[in-house]
């Protein structure tokens, strides 16, 4: 796969490479699906391409005065159940490749939860992480200029991603206000609670990563209350999966992030970590608890393990070893292919991403729906609306799974591409 050259220097390699890993194990993934589901091979083919790829060179001022252009692209991949839908991210290594994948996926992960979006993806290849507020904000509004005619609420609705934030989407929405005349809340969703956006938004991803494995634990004959719960990464999704699944009576007995864990057999104190980790910048050294690697805290023994870090970090290579009983995806893409075969065959029940970490583009909709109508539900109604919808899509998969005998993760993609299938179906082909 090629890469992006230094976005510090401005100067970029051609992008237009296909087959990426990501890119390539998602057309495989359809492709497999599309047996199962005996679809026609021209309906497959166009799944396999994004419907447009919107790619602009975007020139920003800096602080020192220097004018640097950097590489940025919106890329939509299917609209057949309603607008596209996806966050923008803001990373050196942003590849238009891995862009096309994860617009892919989003297709399939809205069409799981019967979310009436397509999937789109955006990203500008930077390094955001040297970028001041106001390079930030500057990079922001140019690119959002450049895009603006193919965004919009009944069309494209970004959402934060890698390095962007709610206060990025502000700035988002607000160019393309400025720029079409009236104020224009559902461009984009993620947005801060003072100018339209959700509550409940931040900790959403991490509640349905808890109820997809409550869901889990139910089917499997499993109790809460005193079961054990590992999870890695102590971010976003992991720190509110965390906190949510103690709350309800489990015991979290390891968590880590990108340095490394902790332990304890007796539960570990949640605001005591996040505290910890505030004030030193990791979890680990937490007095009262033993420190481990991350490669420990994946193979815990425990009833539940939360992988909310990152991508790739079950494989051929540790699967083995996981003793969990049950497993909920709140990373996008932490198992690979070959770990999944080792899982399946270990018995180990696994909820995968595109369900369980569904919960923040499923409050996402929320927020659209509240700014189109103009109304705002409190956060216990878009809680209810949430575990509802969630445990419905569960529900949903698991049926999916006995009829074609197939796991969760295949069972996933076969409702979420049979649903977009038979909207295809339907619309019939212009002209
Ligand atoms: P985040 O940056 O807030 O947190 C990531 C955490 O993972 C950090 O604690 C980091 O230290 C830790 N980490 C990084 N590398 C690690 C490693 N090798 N081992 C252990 N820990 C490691 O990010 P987030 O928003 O919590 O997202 C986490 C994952 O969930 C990503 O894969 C993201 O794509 C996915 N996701 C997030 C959302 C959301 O709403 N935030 C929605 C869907 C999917």
């Amino acid at each position: 796969m090629i890469r992006l050259g230094s976005a510090r220097d401005t100067r970029y390699e051609s992008l237009m490479v296909e087959n990426s890993e990501i890119y390539q194990s998602a057309v495989e993934q359809l492709e497999r699906v599309a047996k199962i589901l005996k679809l026609d091979g021209g309906l497959v083919e166009s799944l396999k391409h994004p419907r447009k790829i919107i790619q602009v060179a975007v020139p920003v001022k800096m602080d020192d005065g220097s004018t640097k252009v950097f590489v940025g692209y919106r890329v939509q991949h299917n609209f057949a159940r309603g607008p596209y839908k996806g966050g923008i991210r803001y990373h050196p290594e942003v590849s238009l490749d891995d862009v096309k994948a994860l617009a892919m996926l989003m297709t399939w992960k809205c069409a799981v939860l019967n979310i009436p979006f397509g999937g789109a993806k955006g990203g500008v290849a930077c390094p955001i992480k040297e970028f001041s507020e106001g390079e930030k904000e500057r990079l922001t509004r140019r690119f959002t200029a450049m895009i603006a005619d193919d965004i919009g609420p009944d069309k494209d609705i970004p959402a934060p991603d890698m390095y962007t934030d709610a206060q990025t989407m502000a700035w988002v929405m607000d160019t393309y206000s400025m720029l079409k005349g009236y104020m224009a809340q559902a461009v984009v969703t993620g947005k801060p609670v003072e100018c339209g956006g959700s509550p409940g938004r931040t900790a959403a991803t991490g509640f349905g990563v808890v109820v997809c494995a409550l869901e889990a634990m139910k089917h499997n004959g499993m109790k809460l209350t005193g079961s054990t719960v590992a999870v890695q990464g102590f971010g976003n999704v992991g720190y509110h999966a965390a906190r949510i699944i103690a709350g309800l009576g489990a015991k979290v007995v390891a968590v880590s992030d990108s340095k490394g864990g902790i332990y304890s057999a007796d539960g570990l104190d949640l605001e005591a970590v996040a505290k910890h980790k505030e004030d030193t910048g990791t979890v680990q050294n937490l007095r009262g608890a033993k420190t481990i690697s991350n490669e420990e805290l994946l193979t815990t023994r425990c009833d539940v393990l939360l992988p909310c870090a990152m991508e790739n970090q079950i494989t051929g290579k540790n699967a083995a070893n996981i003793k969990a009983a049950i497993m909920s995806e709140g990373a996008n893409g932490p198992t690979t292919p070959d770990a999944d075969v080792i899982l399946d065959k270990k018995k180990i029940f696994v909820v995968p991403d595109i369900l369980a970490n569904a919960g923040g583009v499923t409050v996402s909709y929320y927020e659209w729906v509240q700014n189109q109508q103009r109304e705002s539900w409190t956060e216990a109604e878009i809680r209810k609306k949430l575990e509802e919808r969630m445990i419905g899509a569960f529900n949903d998969v698991l049926e999916v799974s006995k009829k074609h005998n197939v796991n969760m993760r295949s069972a996933a993609y076969v409702l979420a591409v049979g649903r977009v299938a038979a909207a295809m179906k339907k619309l019939g082909l212009f002209p």
